[in-house]
């Protein structure tokens, strides 16, 4: 099969690579319709991940058809269109019972991040993409719900809504900064809309002036100027949840959070929402087609690296890369 393999830094090309066997029995091997790119791509191309080996297939997001299903797989048959989560998690250990998905103690879970897919095992860039726990980590995709909208399922929108929405405690009537102007914060601006704000604001770190207070403050860039401009925007006893991880912060800095007694949250995807977003899409009480700014065929797939990568420039969010498997 045809696949989007890392072969070092600066280096990602296409392979033909055998397609993927079932290698344990709670794996399904999923006929991919859709992948995308996203940052932690674009890191590894660049080579700040040394521990990704040469030879392994990227991607951590998708949309597909089951194909194969393992002897333990229960809830999926062949032909099932799933969306492939980007956290992989065994849904039985003693953390994922606890909602840490993302910390699951499997063998092979991606313990700490969630994030093994594209990463320690072979990923979504490929025809055919084998998906560990597949009951927990392959999620049927309701009829009425278009690629476009699951596959943001994949990781931007629980992402997202999370941090935003849970980790927040946002409340009706409250007011809210998003900081950022990558995807996550656009599906934040859009998620945060579920617990009804009285006011939602947008704010690209890089152009931000605003004399304004929130209840709640959400960054999703996790620079260390965001953190800083997190503290002087939010109330006294406000909220604020950060996805990043930051430079250590100065005395300063967090001398603000201490005196002003601001609530700080650093908050890391578990993906326990993803069957509830998907829900929410299919009742049409979520709104996420802005995200896709671009579409691209499979092997066109290195445009869509591009796109991403010069992602502020050219307005470029999600860009959605149609997989025609033969
Ligand atoms: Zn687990």
């Amino acid at each position: 099969m045809k696949a989007l393999v890392f072969r070092g830094a600066g280096d990602v090309r296409w392979d033909d690579v055998p397609v993927p066997i079932v290698r344990r029995p709670t794996d399904a091997i999923v006929r991919m319709s859709a992948t995308t790119v996203s940052a932690m791509d674009l890191e590894i191309r660049a080579g700040t991940l040394p521990e990704v080996r040469q030879g392994r297939i990227l991607g951590h997001e998708g949309v597909g058809v089951v194909w194969r299903t393992g002897s333990g797989v229960s809830r999926l048959r062949v032909g099932d269109r799933v969306v492939v989560s980007a956290v992989s998690a065994c849904g039985v250990c003693a953390h994922c019972r606890v909602g840490m998905r993302h910390h699951c103690l499997d063998p092979e879970g991606g313990r700490g991040s969630g994030w093994i897919l594209g990463y320690s095992i072979d990923g979504t860039h490929a025809e055919y993409t084998r998906v560990p726990f597949a009951d927990q980590s392959a999620l049927s995709v309701p009829r009425g719900v278009a690629d476009a909208g699951a596959l943001l399922v994949s990781e931007v929108l629980p992402t997202a809504y999370e941090a935003a929405v849970q980790r927040s405690g946002l409340r009706s009537g409250e007011s809210v900064a998003i900081i950022g102007a990558g995807p996550v914060a656009a599906a934040a601006v859009a998620a945060v809309r579920l617990a009804h704000p009285a006011r939602t604001v947008g704010i690209d770190e890089d152009l931000a002036s605003t004399e304004e207070e929130f209840d709640a403050v959400i960054d999703t860039t996790g620079s260390g100027a965001s953190l800083r401009l997190a503290a002087h925007i939010v109330r006294v006893r406000g909220r604020v949840v950060t996805l990043g991880v930051h430079a250590p912060a100065s005395r300063d800095d967090l001398q603000i959070f201490r005196e002003r007694r601001i609530g700080l949250a650093l908050s890391a995807t578990a993906a326990s929402s993803s069957r509830l977003l998907l829900r929410l899409l299919d009742e049409r009480k979520l709104s996420v087609g802005h995200l896709i700014t671009q579409e691209v065929g499979f092997d066109q797939m290195l445009s869509a690296f591009a796109l991403s990568s010069g992602a502020r420039a050219n307005g470029t969010l999600k860009v959605l890369v149609r997989v025609a498997a033969d």
